[in-house]
């Protein structure tokens, strides 16, 4: 399976990261060595001295589907979770600034630590969907998913022009502003709604 990620999908993030708003969905491909399950602790990595969160809304794909018309891409997903799209800060900063691919900043081992899934049933309106992060028990993430400047089917029909999604496959739809640093010793908890989807410690 794969991790697609969606960059600079809400205004005020891509604001805080001195970025354009974009005319059509960016994205990139995080490898499943990626995966981090279970609340299971994420090891700082030597590389890097700015790991950031990005907490995002993540979909789980239950079909296969190439370029898949808009009106049809609500049947390729079926649960919804939180996940984090752990980045090193620094890393990426510097092949923005070569203009080289962000592998290295986004795809390394565990950068995608995800919660457990809920069917999309249970969850009501997707497209209002309050989340959360806390370190330390201490709000640093919010949002809501109406602020998307592209909504979950744009982004499956955009993408599935260039690739194909696979069952079991995971999009991961970007991230609010309020992105920031972690740092060793972190406990970092994230709520859907009031559910507790994510509970696990930086080391
Ligand atoms: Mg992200």
């Amino acid at each position: 399976m794969k991790i697609i990620c969606v960059g600079r999908n809400y205004r005020e993030h891509a604001q805080e990261m001195q970025s354009d708003i974009p005319e059509a969905p960016i994205f990139f491909i995080k490898p499943d060595s990626c995966l981090l399950r279970n609340n299971q602790p994420f090891f700082y990595p030597k590389f890097t001295s700015e790991l950031h969160y990005e907490l995002e809304v993540v979909l789980r794909v239950n079909r296969l589907g190439r370029s898949i018309g808009q009106k049809f891409a609500h049947r390729y997903y079926d649960a919804v979770t939180l996940g984090i799209d752990f980045t090193a800060r620094d890393l990426q900063r510097m092949c923005k600034q070569k203009g080289l691919p962000w592998e290295m900043a986004k795809a390394f081992d565990h950068s995608a630590p995800i919660g457990l899934f809920i069917p999309k049933e249970e969850l009501g309106d997707l497209g209002s969907l309050d989340f959360r992060l806390e370190i330390n028990g201490k709000l640093v993430q919010q949002g809501n998913t109406h602020d998307m400047i592209f909504s979950y089917d744009e982004l499956i029909a955009y993408v599935s022009r260039f690739v194909t999604f696979r069952t079991g496959d995971l999009l991961f739809t970007g991230t609010p502003v309020g992105v920031g640093p972690v740092k060793i010793g972190d406990r970092l908890q994230a709520y859907l709604g009031d559910r507790l989807m994510l509970d696990f410690f930086v080391r």
